[in-house]
């Protein structure tokens, strides 16, 4: 769907800081949409590879009529990328989209802070990290919000925002209508442990990894089952293998940890599969063996 929305105004630079899959995608969409980006990663040499996956991902969106080639080359022309932290003193809404991890992430703060306008939303893509917890150390917890967009980000509509306990109202608003200026939805959820999205979905997974275990059905009837009984576009165990079954176990446990209730303890057996290695698509193997291929149901 063409995006009719307009760039929020006082928004003249939208700093992104981790240049990874998520980064990438949030430069590549927010360039699109008529913003200044300026992508910044530990090295050079990650902005640059970030840089061709999303001239490689704007080809095919040409290829496909979905753009043109003069608004792929605008959206190019107003990313610039560094190594250099510094740069993001002039930006006026940062991304912070590096690797989950909490000391990184407040690491990160801890530089980037004191060169910020003190006006500058600061957001973090956390999957899973407290907001208020990241953004009680920085210098601007009332300017501080989580935005957490899905994978892959020029595919996927919604947004979720998470107000932190301090997050006040005006970065809230600024911030909902920057990601409606992408063509996003937005959902909003308070600060808990998986959010809205993860709380719901990954829990499913679960249930059908249980359901597995317990020999209630195969790989093939329970994906066979939820495909075509409940109209998913594909089974919770093909969904399972596509995120990552460290991911998913990674989620469960936060959720048993943060909420202490024993309907989120992991399912041994997505323990098993995750201590094998068998981690889904990305490592040849997991509910599916995909090896040859065709996948090919492992139980
Ligand atoms: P990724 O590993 O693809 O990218 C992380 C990037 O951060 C890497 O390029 C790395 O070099 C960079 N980085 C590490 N230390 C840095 C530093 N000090 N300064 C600048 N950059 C640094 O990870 P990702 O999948 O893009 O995830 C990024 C964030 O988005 C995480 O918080 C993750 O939880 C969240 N997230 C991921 C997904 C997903 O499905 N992958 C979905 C939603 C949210």
């Amino acid at each position: 769907m063409a995006n009719t929305n307009k760039p929020v105004e006082h928004i003249k630079l939208v700093g992104v800081i981790g240049a990874g899959h998520m980064g990438s995608g949030i430069a590549q969409v927010a360039s699109l949409a008529g913003y200044n980006v300026l992508l910044t990663d530990t090295s050079k040499e990650k902005t640059e590879e970030a840089l061709a996956t999303i001239n490689g991902n704007m080809a095919r969106q040409v290829s496909r009529e979905v753009i043109t080639d003069k608004q792929k080359q605008d959206a190019l022309d107003r990313i610039e990328i560094s190594a250099d932290l510094d740069k993001h003193k002039e930006a006026d809404l940062v991304l912070e989209a590096v690797t989950e991890d909490e000391d990184l992430k407040q690491a990160i703060y801890t530089e980037i802070c004191p060169i910020l306008k003190p006006e500058t939303i600061l957001c973090s893509n956390t999957s899973t990290i407290s907001i208020t917890r990241l953004a009680a150390k920085t210098d601007r917890p009332n300017k501080f919000i989580g935005m957490h967009f899905m994978n892959p980000v020029p595919v996927m509509e919604l947004v979720e925002l998470i107000r932190g306990i301090a997050t006040d109202d005006e970065t809230y608003q600024t911030s909902k209508a920057f990601v409606r200026s992408l063509n996003k939805y937005t959902a909003v959820s308070e600060d808990f442990p998986a959010f809205i999205v993860h709380r719901i979905m990954i829990p499913m997974i679960n249930e059908a990894i249980y359901t597995l275990y317990e020999g209630v059905g195969t790989v093939e009837a329970i994906d066979t089952a939820m495909t075509y009984g409940a109209h998913h576009p594909m089974g919770p165990l093909q969904l399972a293998d596509f995120i990552g079954l460290d991911t998913c176990l990674g989620i469960m446990q936060k959720l048993y940890e943060g909420l202490a209730d024993p309907k989120y303890r992991p399912c041994p057996l997505l323990v098993k599969y995750v201590e094998a290695g068998w981690t889904g698509q990305k490592a040849g193997r997991g509910f599916y063996d995909y090896r040859d291929g065709t996948p090919v149901p492992t139980r």
